[in-house]
């Protein structure tokens, strides 16, 4: 498989059985392949991929249109100010 940052043929780094990781030498990027990571993901309790991305979008938040009309130095949050005693 070649890099797909740089066209670079890389080397593929196993666990002796399957293939895990394919490195690449130019640029040093590690690559796998989405069916191996949600193997290991799953293999290590962890969410899939898509269960991440998942959780993600459930828990982005975005700025409602209103508050691009912000003066620079106004909070983007409705906040409360307590003055300093
Ligand atoms: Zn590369």
């Amino acid at each position: 498989m070649d890099c797909p940052r740089d066209n670079t043929e890389m080397s593929e780094l196993t666990d002796g059985e399957e293939r895990l990781l394919s490195r690449c030498a130019e640029c040093g990027g590690l690559w796998v392949d989405v069916a191996d990571l949600n193997r290991i993901l799953l293999h290590a309790g962890l969410p899939t991929l898509e269960q991440a991305r998942e959780r993600l979008r459930d828990a982005l938040i975005s700025i409602p249109w209103e508050g691009l009309k912000l003066s620079a130095g106004d909070p983007a949050l409705p906040v409360t100010v307590i003055p300093a005693s």
